[in-house]
């Protein structure tokens, strides 16, 4: 399982062994694999490669350049069972929902944007205002610093690498240290389709690595996800810079319970709405808004299901919960827990390390209820399987409660009544919503508002970022 050296130029460096990193099983805290990490030298010949792809990568003929890739996706889609379940070894992600997110996401991804640039223009000649033409061109932006978390590592990463590919750039991938062994599957896949030198290379690095990414004078642009508080700082730095940057961040979103809600459809989805990746989930629902006309009822329900989840291996396909991905973020959840005891919030079940799950980074998936919604808990990413429940009186208040928070990524209206909802999410401040579901779209931007971040991914607005334009003015004829 080791995956000791880093991708760069097409070919494997090694690095010495003092310089990999362990990535340890989340379920059984034993040694997964070690990985090579990327020294500020090998970001510079991981940049140096990367910009001697480009001309010749942004310049090869469009058909040949999305028939390659859709062959990398192949690849990427070849390997996808076997990368799922190295996931949820890495990040305790439970099997079923990385069968989708890591096995296939990808390379649904990589591949719509290979089919995407085929369609698109690259050009256009428009009527200048002032006489004479006007040829708009659509060029690659350039050498794109792709840096990704831990919690959804394939996916994430393959949103960046397949809409900058298409578009013509090439790209450093940073992937984190604590998922660094799954990162190099794209590696094998870009070597078994042969895709040129320095189009893709992997370099998995830690905090001051990153940031020499980021501000390395090779670099022409910044795809980031991960949590409010990097992204902030990687936003300043690109600002100074003036580079282009897209930053996709945390979140603490709401599901707004309407009083004509089907409940039992409610908490039927909510594993997947609210404690997805056992909670590890940037756009999870995870304070729930619930009229106090049905409010006992919600509660009872929520903390039910909530309840009867079953926890364990991440790699059996029953399991709904695994573990967290390290004993840091297990104690940072645990910390959420007790100032929500403090907090005076109810707690209702779950809020300690199963009994029966003494190794692995277990938390019992917990329900707080009568949250206020200033609370830490009710503000703060948790980033575990933690929900709040707080009851509003009518529709405004449910509306000013869902927006009383720093983050605006995803969100919910629950409602018999589909354009109710819709008149709802429509006052929601959130840069995407779902109504009696969510379901993230490969065909529909995805990314957030106030401080979720900046830009969008996926969809065709997601090769936008990827793109600069050239306006060429052309005088009329003599
Ligand atoms: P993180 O911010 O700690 O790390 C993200 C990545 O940035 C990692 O690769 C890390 O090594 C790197 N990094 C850290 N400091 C850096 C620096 N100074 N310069 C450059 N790179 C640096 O986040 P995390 O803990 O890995 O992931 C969890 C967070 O990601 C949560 O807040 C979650 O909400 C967010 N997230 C957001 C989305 C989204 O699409 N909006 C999706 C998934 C996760």
């Amino acid at each position: 399982m080791d995956r000791p050296a880093l991708f760069i130029d097409g070919d494997w460096v090694s690095v010495p062994d003092d310089a990999c990193v362990d990535v340890v099983e989340a379920s059984t805290e034993k040694l997964l694999g070690r990985a090579a990490l990327a020294s500020v030298a090998d970001i510079d010949s991981a940049v140096a490669a990367a910009r001697r792809a480009l001309v010749p990568w942004g310049a090869m003929d469009i058909a040949e350049r999305s028939e390659l890739l859709s062959r990398f996706a192949d690849a990427v889609r070849a390997r996808g069972t076997e990368t799922a379940a190295l996931v949820s070894r890495e990040n305790g992600m439970p099997i079923s929902k990385s069968l989708g997110s890591n096995g296939v996401a990808p390379a649904l991804a990589i591949g719509y944007y290979a089919g995407l640039i085929r369609e698109m223009a690259m050009e256009d000649v428009r009527p200048a205002f002032s006489g004479g033409n006007t040829l708009v061109r659509r060029e690659p932006i350039g050498v794109v610093a792709a840096i990704t978390p831990w919690n959804y590592p394939q996916a994430l990463a393959a949103m960046k690498i397949g809409p900058a590919l298409a578009a013509g750039c090439t790209v450093v991938l940073k992937p984190a240290p604590l998922t660094a062994l799954d990162a190099f599957v794209f590696a094998d896949a870009a070597l078994e389709v042969g895709l040129p030198h320095g189009v893709i290379n992997i370099v998995p690095a830690d905090g001051p690595a990153g940031a020499h990414l980021v501000s390395h004078p090779g670099v022409d642009k910044v795809a980031f996800t991960g949590s409010t508080g990097v992204g902030r700082h990687i936003g300043k730095v690109c600002g100074e810079l003036l580079r282009p940057v897209t930053l996709e961040l945390g979140g603490k979103s709401a599901a707004i319970l309407l009083e004509d809600m089907d409940l039992e459809d409610f908490v039927a989805k909510l594993p997947d709405v609210s404690l997805a990746n056992n909670g590890q989930t940037c756009h999870a629902c995870t304070r729930i808004l619930a009229p106090r006309s049905r409010y006992s009822e919600v509660v009872d329900a929520v903390t039910d299901v909530v309840h009867g989840l079953r926890v364990g291996d991440p790699l059996e396909s029953s399991t709904q919960v695994g573990p967290l991905v390290s004993a840091l973020q297990r104690d940072r959840v645990l910390d959420y827990v007790a100032l929500g005891r403090q907090s005076g919030a109810r707690l209702t079940t779950g809020g300690v390390v199963p009994k029966d799950q003494a190794t692995g980074w277990f938390v019992e998936p917990t329900v707080f209820a009568d949250v206020d919604n200033s609370a830490r808990i009710a503000q703060e990413e948790i980033f575990g399987p933690v929900l709040c429940v707080t009851p509003y009186s009518n529709e405004d208040e449910a509306i000013t409660l869902a927006n009383d928070s720093e983050y605006g990524l995803g969100g919910t209206v629950w409602t018999s009544d589909p354009e109710r909802g819709l008149r709802l999410a429509a006052r929601v401040d959130t840069g995407t919503i779902g109504v009696n579901h969510y379901g993230l779209d490969l065909h529909s931007p995805f990314g957030g508002m106030k401080s979720s971040g900046l830009g969008r991914e996926l969809g065709p607005e997601g090769i936008a970022p990827y793109l600069r334009y050239k306006s060429v003015y052309m005088a009329p004829r003599q």
